[in-house]
């Protein structure tokens, strides 16, 4: 199974300029048994904050991307579709996850989380308020 994680406001919180609680332990687990990915937008010093939190080798690939689109998580799968999409944004990563038809789960925190679905396609197939809350979905998911 591959996990793609969006970085801002997802494993990253931008009000503290610090990783959520939780996000280091949940990376280190789920890392030996998944490849995990990341998503990032290219924003300035993006690169320079995921040198200094130490968390690179805990994905298979980074990203930094103008835009998100279906190609750039397309490429990712490379055809798989056993592929877990977790990010705060609707219209970044929910719509397309499920358009690929990928397992979305999104994290209902920050500036984004009141957002209201407007249709079938953006509704996340689970949604969780905390990120240590993933472990359990994926292994639910596993069974
Ligand atoms: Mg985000």
């Amino acid at each position: 199974m591959k996990i793609i994680f969006d970085y801002n406001r997802t494993i990253f919180n931008p009000d503290t300029d610090n990783l959520y609680f939780g996000v280091l332990n949940l990376l280190k687990k789920l890392s030996k048994k998944y490849e995990l990915f990341l998503v990032s937008r290219n924003e300035p010093n993006r690169k320079y904050m995921l040198e200094k939190l130490n968390i690179k080798n805990y994905f298979q690939e980074i990203f930094f991307l103008e835009k998100k689109s279906k190609k750039n998580f397309q490429l990712i799968a490379k055809g798989t579709k056993n592929v877990v999409v977790v990010g705060d944004s609707i219209s970044d990563e929910i719509q397309i996850g499920n358009q690929l038809g990928f397992i979305t789960v999104r994290l209902k925190k920050g500036k984004f989380a009141t957002q209201i679905p407007k249709n079938k396609k953006e509704f996340a197939k689970f949604e969780i308020m905390d990120i240590r809350e993933l472990e359990n979905i994926i292994l639910n998911h596993e069974k």
